[in-house]
């Protein structure tokens, strides 16, 4: 399925996402990845996925109704490696006028081309984890052909011509980039970017790498202080747990969504509940099913019980 959810984000409310690109296809191997290590990593941009299937898929998924407040390029990989990236915006700009978000990990905004095929998005959320080279090659693990100045520089050109919004995102882990000379180093690049928010991060959900740690409330909520007094007005704002309301389930098929939900992230009962808009007893028989049946396993993570789809 290239169009899934609408699912409850942290970030944007209700977000339709659009998935552009085969599972963990991407320019990155991050350690914090929530989808797991990457299996294609590439700068190589085409067309993954018709883009023709995409908006057929959406056109039926508009049909269905329900609350959607943002179409969200997101899902398995980067979705900037697709090359009909501009005709999919202008597509679902022909289909609705739901405001359009790509989250972006931003490495190939350096290609004018990437830059002028996201301009007609509402919302781009490209990522910086890093203030130098070394700690950018230790959290993302780029692709060889990508450079920390060259996606710097393309983060800088594109906040400079794209005429939409532009928040970025920025994800701490613990021990790694969340010290006070990595802010430091980070503050002056997110000003020469300037974007109109900065989100600040932790891993929640288990990541690529047990070396991935996530930062506690207290210590996130520090690290945004140190940030937004070097970033001279920048607004910073410290995600918290996304607390929407329960929505009607869209589909009849509850199995059948919890496997693409779990298929693009680990979840645990409550996202599971909070997303398909189903009581947590309910779900649980669902998932007692799937575990029975070897589709599904729970796995315990920083106290936590999440839910992961066993492949292969
Ligand atoms: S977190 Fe995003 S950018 Fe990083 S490896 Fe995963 S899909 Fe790619």
């Amino acid at each position: 399925m290239k169009v899934f959810g609408p699912v409850p984000s942290r970030r944007l409310g209700y977000s339709l996402g659009v998935d552009t690109i085969p599972f963990k296809t991407c320019t990155l191997d991050c350690l914090y990845c929530q989808l797991g290590p990457t299996t294609a990593k590439t700068i190589q941009r085409k067309e993954y996925v018709p883009t023709a299937g995409i908006l057929n898929d959406l056109e039926e998924k508009l049909k269905e109704g329900g609350r959607i407040d943002w179409i969200t390029l997101s899902g398995s990989g980067e979705p900037t490696l697709h090359s009909g990236i501009v005709e999919i915006i202008k597509g679902i700009k022909n289909l609705t006028e739901i405001p359009v978000a790509v989250l972006t990990n931003g490495t190939l905004l350096a290609d004018p081309a990437v830059r002028d095929g996201l301009a007609e998005a509402d919302l781009v959320v490209p990522s910086l984890d890093a203030g130098c080279v070394e700690t950018f090659l230790r959290v993302n693990r780029p692709h060889q052909g990508i450079t920390f100045e060259g996606f710097i520089n393309g983060l800088v050109e594109f906040s400079r011509v794209f005429r939409g919004r532009v928040w970025l995102e920025v994800m701490l882990l613990a021990g790694i980039n969340d010290g006070s000379e990595e802010l430091g180093l980070m503050a002056p690049i997110i000003r020469r970017i300037g974007p109109e928010l900065v989100q600040l991060n932790t891993v929640e959900r288990p990541p690529a790498s047990s070396e991935a740690l996530a930062l506690g409330e207290d210590d996130l909520n520090r690290a945004g202080r140190i940030l937004k007094g070097l970033l001279q007005g920048i607004p910073v704002d410290v995600i918290g747990e996304f607390k929407g309301n329960k929505r009607e389930a869209l589909k009849s098929d509850v199995s059948e969504l919890i496997i693409d939900y779990l298929g693009r992230r680990p979840a645990t009962l409550e996202d599971l509940s909070a997303t398909l808009g189903l009581h947590k007893n309910e779900i649980i028989k669902y998932l007692g099913q799937l575990t029975r049946s070897g589709k599904v396993e729970r796995i315990a993570e920083k106290g936590k019980q999440y839910y992961v789809i066993l492949r292969g």
